[in-house]
């Protein structure tokens, strides 16, 4: 039975493929499709999300921490690779290895270690390389990029199946940054090549995708896209909707007199309004920055959000309706085909994958075409 009482949100499995396949479809030729399934698949979780995946054929997973690899690996089995985006911490090593999960290393010291450690356990394992073309975060610097390419014998021992990068600006296609990363991820592919012939590259994430062919490289680490996000923000966004969110409404009230709603009194209901308090609040990921912002949505219309958002409420302001629609009225979609995770990202001055990471857990998961 569907108990629905504390929020229905609803993730399409069917339109998560669909959205996988699409983007295979973009890659040019030779070039695979991945899954960043990280943060239980942006917040949509990762068991349900990741066996969706596979089977459309899926079998390069991307995950950011070791214990989400240990889970992914147990709900999907092993024939995928599954590569830990953030490294594997000091002492964790043999876990990782025996565990199969392909940990992504960004110094020269981690890589020796990992090295030392699989060879004194007789593990034959793979490992993942990065290497910081320009974002400044996570990854190689030059200096040790150099040094790994000078080190033969560490370069023979270490297993790498894959080299990758990250890009800082994919989401933005003029920026100039995307062609400087590409060439200088695209030199240290070809000098890593020249010794360890077999490595793959990797550096296209969603937004990656759609700056060109020369972007894929072999393997591509879609995220955001797969779940409903526009990966070209600004354009109309080819991707399916995968969330819809609907919250019950817990009480119903006209006010006579112009009123102040919610803590702060930061808002006034004119005289004459309807008002519809919905159970969900900051507490279940309405960001509390949506406040007197925002707005849900109900009988194929915007209802702005009035006053804060409550840690277990929201107040919406549904004057706009007649009386025969705001008596039917049961819940109001804050999430939906029409209101997406781009647009309420907006709203609370943030992206659409803080609205998504940040659902709550006190809602009914209906899982659909799965
Ligand atoms: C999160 C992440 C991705 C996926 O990015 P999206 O923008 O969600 O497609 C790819 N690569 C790395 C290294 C990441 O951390």
């Amino acid at each position: 039975m569907t108990d629905s009482r504390e929020g229905l949100l609803s993730i399409d499995l069917q339109a998560i493929g669909e959205n996988y396949l699409q983007l295979c479809g973009r890659l040019a030729s030779g070039s695979h499709c991945g899954a960043v399934v990280k943060a239980d698949a942006y917040g949509l979780g990762m068991t349900e999300v990741a066996p969706a995946l596979y089977r459309r054929g899926c079998r390069n997973f991307f995950v950011a921490t070791q214990a989400e690899g240990e889970r992914l690996r147990a709900a999907l089995g092993d024939d995928v690779n599954i590569v830990v985006l953030t490294g594997v911490r000091r002492g964790a090593e043999l876990d990782c290895a025996r565990a199969g999960l392909i940990p992504t290393l960004f110094t020269l010291q981690q890589l020796r270690n990992w090295v030392d450690i699989c060879a004194q356990a007789n593990i034959d394992a793979l490992c993942a390389v990065k290497v910081d073309s320009g974002m400044t975060r996570l990854g190689m610097t030059p200096e040790e990029f150099d040094q790994l390419l000078a080190n033969r014998e560490l370069l023979h021992a270490a297993n790498i199946w894959m080299l990758l990068s990250h890009l800082a600006c994919a989401d933005e296609p003029q920026h100039p940054q995307n062609r400087m990363q590409l060439e200088s991820f695209k030199r240290a592919g070809e000098r890593l090549r020249a010794q360890c012939p077999d490595v793959l590259l990797s550096l296209a994430n969603s937004s990656g995708i759609f700056l060109g062919e020369e972007f894929h490289f072999d393997i591509a680490r879609p995220g955001s896209a797969l779940y409903g996000i526009n990966p070209r923000p600004g354009s109309e966004n080819p991707m399916r909707a995968v969330v819809s969110l609907s919250l019950p409404i817990v009480q119903k009230r006209h006010v006579s007199r112009e009123q102040a709603v919610g803590y702060g009194a930061t808002q006034h209901a004119a005289a004459g309004s309807w008002l519809a308090v919905a159970r969900g609040g900051y507490a279940d990921g309405i960001l509390r920055a949506q406040g007197g912002r925002g707005c849900g949505w109900g009988c194929g219309r915007r209802l702005p959000i009035i006053g804060r958002v409550s840690m277990d409420s929201t107040t919406f302001d549904i004057s706009a309706l007649d009386d025969a629609e705001r008596d039917a009225l049961e819940s109001i979609e804050v999430l939906n085909d029409e209101l997406t995770v781009d647009e309420v990202g907006g709203y609370a001055g943030t992206i659409g994958y803080e609205i998504l990471t940040s659902l709550g857990h006190r809602y009914y998961r209906r899982y659909l075409g799965s």
